[in-house]
């Protein structure tokens, strides 16, 4: 096969036509004939944490100038080898230089500095992309929320215009998680996108860049199977926050995640030490990242604890500061002596230090979690999972972890019911210090038939919900970016305008709060909301 493991969606499979010429040397030059990049939301440290990474997805009511400041600001270094770049893109560049492209030939480049890298000899620019037309759960739900477009969305626009991209000479490859939102013929050629890489893109990407830079035709969509793990090359530069992919793949087989996640794959520790070695170069700052960190290595749905153990053990060897992406609450609760020695771990790496990790509530329906997410509770029995997620939560804040748990609202099927048993389930994880973000359903994987869910669907339950998760984290706000600000030791003055943007925010927020309790949409009632707001202000104007 031409692109191995890889579909090709014949429907896409149309030259564009773009009038690139054959490099004369075979497509090899002494400047960069292929650049990588990805949009600036992606290409940040979020000042050290992911969890303000997130922030990506809000709607755009700050000024671009303060949100990029203040939620991803530039990078020290700017240099190719140097930059953080988003993990996908750094392995996108290894299977390049494993197929053979010479590593001087690829520029791993910021956005801000691609019309000065890309020249007359750059035949191929490559795009990581995780949410371009802001379609991804969260920033669909915030946006469609408020009608503003997301930063993801507004900063992939941005990337898109510019004169390198622009240019007739060069040909434009996009891959990463948001690729599903781009294979489209009209979207591609808005952006002037050639080729969309969907799925898993080591074993495809290579020919592609190869018959990108000889100048032959590219097919419009091809879509990357699961890549065994000896096929997914080591990483040849930093990622951000010192991303090391230790597992991929996920295998609970939720019927609205990726199908690639239904296979799970490890990395062994060697290469995840090298690559963890690898980053210390550059920062001192190591995530260890999987879809469900506590299952490293496990043969089953309960955690392997001697291996996950010596995977921390070993990488808090290299390094104090020290985080995971993403855990499954029921693995934890079925190992929760691997949460007390990880706990250990982490506390002699840097006392004190809080553990964060991101993780799926999904629902407080065992009705739900039966029909479309078999695997979701295991070991644990599908009606046994709003136990579960309340004994997790509460066995994770003894340990003094926090988590970011997201919920799906508007799943198809989903009942009045089913949300006040998700309501239910929110208002008793009250007392743990936690975030609990609520999103949109948005159908992907076996239910990509399905209909996105808007706010004009919401039920009085989902405003009730959703005012909920908001209270929520605006109880545990302040103590999380106190946690948060000494653990990264972010400056007082960008400290506090992170505490003036969340204080504004609740004061704003409050009538909308209100209405939301009792079940009301306040996006039909803004009128009344706007009047509040002002006779709240004149109210403290008279005062003052
Ligand atoms: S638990 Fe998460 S990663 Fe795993 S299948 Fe479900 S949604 Fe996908």
């Amino acid at each position: 096969m031409k692109y191995p493991g890889s579909s090709i969606h014949s429907q896409f499979d149309l030259e564009q036509g773009r009038d690139v010429r054959p490099l004369a040397n075979g497509g090899m030059c002494a400047s960069k004939s292929i650049v990588l990049t990805a949009d600036r939301t992606l290409m940040s440290s979020y000042n050290g944490s992911q969890f303000i990474g997130f922030a990506a997805c809000f709607p755009k009511v700050l000024p671009r100038w303060l949100y990029s400041q203040l939620f991803c600001p530039p990078q020290a270094s700017m240099d190719s080898d140097g930059i953080a770049a988003p993990a996908g893109l750094r392995r996108i560049e290894s299977a390049l230089v494993h197929s053979g492209t010479p590593k001087d030939d690829v520029a791993v480049v910021h956005p801000s500095m691609i019309d000065r890298v890309v020249d007359e000899n750059t035949r191929v620019i490559g795009i990581s992309t995780s949410d371009p037309l802001g379609r991804g759960p969260a920033s669909s739900t915030f946006s469609s929320l408020i009608d503003r477009e997301p930063y993801t969305a507004h900063f992939f626009r941005e990337l898109m215009d510019s004169r390198a991209v622009r240019s007739r000479n060069t040909r434009v490859i996009v891959g990463g998680a948001g690729a599903w939102q781009l294979a489209d013929v009209d979207v591609m050629k808005v952006f002037g996108i050639d080729c969309v890489v969907k799925g898993e893109g080591e074993l495809v990407t290579p020919p592609l860049f190869k018959d990108a830079l000889a100048g032959r035709p590219l097919p419009l969509a091809v879509s990357g199977g699961p890549v065994p793990v000896d096929g997914i090359p080591e990483v040849m530069g930093p990622t951000v926050n010192g991303t090391v992919e230790i597992s991929r793949g996920c295998g609970r087989g939720c019927e609205f995640c990726n199908p690639n996640m239904r296979r799970v794959r490890h990395v062994s520790l060697e290469r995840i030490l090298s690559e963890v070695r690898t980053n210390l170069a550059y920062s001192s700052k190591v995530t260890l990242h999987a879809e469900d960190v506590l299952r490293y290595r496990a043969k089953g749905m309960i955690p392997d604890e001697a291996e996950v153990t010596r995977l921390f053990e070993e990488t808090a060897r290299l390094t104090s500061d020290l985080g995971m992406s993403h855990i499954a609450l029921a693995s934890a609760l079925s190992k929760p002596s691997l949460i007390q020695r990880l706990s250990e771990v982490f506390d002699g790496a840097k006392k004190g230090s809080v553990v964060y990790a991101q993780t799926g509530i999904e629902t407080g329906s065992p009705r739900l979690v039966k029909n479309h997410m078999k695997g979701k509770a295991k070991p644990f029995a599908p009606e046994k999972w709003p136990e579960v997620v309340r004994e997790s939560f509460a066995l994770l804040s003894d340990h003094h972890w926090v988590v970011c748990g997201t919920l799906v609202m508007g799943m198809p099927g989903e009942t009045r019911e089913d949300v006040e048993k998700t309501l239910d389930l929110v208002r008793d994880l009250k007392s743990m210090k936690s975030l609990i973000v609520p999103l949109f359903f948005v159908p992907l994987g076996e239910m990509k038939g399905d209909e996105f869910f808007r706010p004009d669907a919401m039920l009085p339950e989902h405003w009730m919900l959703f005012a909920e998760c908001v209270d929520h984290d605006f109880r545990w706000a302040q103590e999380l970016m106190d946690d948060l600000f000494r653990q990264n030791r972010l400056s007082v003055a960008k400290s506090g305008l992170f505490r003036l943007a969340a204080w504004y925010m609740q004061r704003r927020l409050r009538p909308y709060l209100e209405m939301m309790h009792e079940g009301k949409n306040p996006l039909k009632h803004a009128e009344g909301v706007r009047d509040a707001n002002h006779a709240e202000s004149r109210r403290k104007g008279a005062e003052a």
